[in-house]
């Protein structure tokens, strides 16, 4: 099996071809760097021209380079299908993999966007079976889940705000990072040159018993913090004096110290709440209408190992989130799973992949009619729970 995947969800165009037994033929992605850099973030009529104009080269490098042709595909992959949240962006990528799939007579496979950042793990760790436990932290999310199965998750955590890669990529632009590439890099690099205790940010939802996150207050401490520095965000920091840079370089780790400090103790509470199968948990499991679900899973029995598995955003690609991550997982005797840091953010690997997963269980569309891809209409959302189509039943109906 040879499987095409298609990425076009945010600021980069990405494509990639993968085998069945999990080998990446071919990985090609078209950055937006110099777009981001220019609006200080994603912009997203520009980021959907931009799209448009290289999306068809971007598959065929991704296909010459793993030197097949659309003739030798199996199934064509892509964000999502009507049941998902997609923006005008995603649409660029869902009308080729429909273009490819009905010139060439193929099935066609939508996929969940958060479901690819955790399942991508599967292709890294050929033992990682379900159940497991994933975080997934990026740009716009921030969400513990239970994966029972191929499509069925119970989220047990999310941010009541923002996620942990909103608040890495405003704390770069107000640090004067470069914004070429996306924020977070650009934290972690300068958090290495200062000290991680030298401002004191509260850690946020402290006294709340739950397993979700908030990072908007973090963010007005971090712009609070920099306004008392009188750091000016005009002045990139590759300009900045030595105490400046200094002062920078201080709140970059403080900031990243806290943040990261979040994630550790919300996953030990979510750890805890599925090893013990905690009342809460069962409740709400009940309440969402996915009892079957999790009772099938076997959590509590110790021989089953239940595996954190961090992934996604490319915030799971921080080093100092992995390690911090990796100490929790390890103190409870569990494993950790995360992929390489080139997965972690978006790819059209993890689009691949999960497509094969869904396509091996028989969940794909058919092929499109060949002469009007374009005019197919998609449901837009901002948001779609991960699982909720299944919760629903559509699959069923696919
Ligand atoms: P979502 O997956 O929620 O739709 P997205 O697809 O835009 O969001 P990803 O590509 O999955 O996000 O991840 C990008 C985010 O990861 C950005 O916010 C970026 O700053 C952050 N990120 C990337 N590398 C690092 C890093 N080394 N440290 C911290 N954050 C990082
Ligand atoms: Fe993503």
């Amino acid at each position: 099996l040879v499987v095409l995947g298609i990425e076009t969800s945010c600021d980069d165009t990405a494509a990639a071809v993968v085998r069945g037994n999990g080998e990446i033929l071919s990985q090609v992605i078209s950055s937006q760097a110099e777009l981001l850099a220019q609006y200080g973030g994603v912009a997203p009529k520009q980021a959907e021209e931009a799209h448009s104009r290289v999306i068809d080269k971007v598959v065929q490098d991704a296909l010459d380079r793993a030197n097949v042709t659309e003739k030798d595909l199996c199934c064509c992959c892509y964000h999502w299908t009507w049941f998902g949240p997609l923006s005008t962006r995603e649409l660029i990528g869902v009308q080729k993999a429909r273009r490819v799939a009905g010139a060439f007579n193929l099935p066609i496979v939508g996929v969940h966007h958060m479901e690819a950042h955790a399942l991508v793990a599967r292709l890294v760790e050929h033992e990682l079976s379900f159940p497991f436990m994933a975080l997934l932290i990026s740009g716009g999310h921030n969400i513990i889940v239970l994966a029972h199965k191929l499509g069925q998750y119970t989220q047990l955590g999310t941010t009541v705000d923002d996620a942990i890669g909103e608040a890495f990529d405003k704390t770069a632009k107000w640090l004067g990072l470069d914004m070429r590439r996306s924020g977070g890099p650009a934290v972690e690099e300068l958090a290495l040159e200062g000290d991680s205790k030298s401002v004191m940010f509260n850690v946020p939802m402290k006294n709340h018993k739950d397993c979700n996150f908030s990072y908007a207050g973090l963010k007005t401490q971090v712009r609070l913090a920099i306004a008392a520095r009188e750091i000016d965000a005009k002045c990139p920091v590759s300009s900045a004096t030595k105490a400046d840079r200094r002062n920078r370089a201080d709140i970059a780790a403080s900031f990243q110290r806290v943040a990261v400090l979040h994630l550790e103790e919300k996953c030990e509470r979510a750890i805890d709440w599925a090893l013990k199968l905690e009342p809460s948990i069962k409740h709400m499991v009940r309440d969402s209408n996915i009892k079957r679900m999790f009772c099938t899973c076997p959590l509590n029995l110790p021989s089953n190992p239940l595996i954190l598995q961090v992934v996604s955003g490319g915030v799971a690609s921080n080093q100092y989130v992995r390690f911090r991550l990796n100490n929790i997982v390890e103190n409870k005797n569990l494993k950790l799973v995360c992929p390489p840091p080139s997965l972690c953010t978006d790819n059209g690997v993890m689009v691949a992949w999960t497509g094969l997963e869904h396509f091996r269980v028989g969940r794909f569309d058919p092929p499109p009619p060949a002469m009007e891809p374009d005019d197919f209409m998609y449901d837009i959302r901002p948001r779609w729970p991960l699982g909720e189509e299944y919760a629903q039943g559509r699959s069923e109906a696919r």
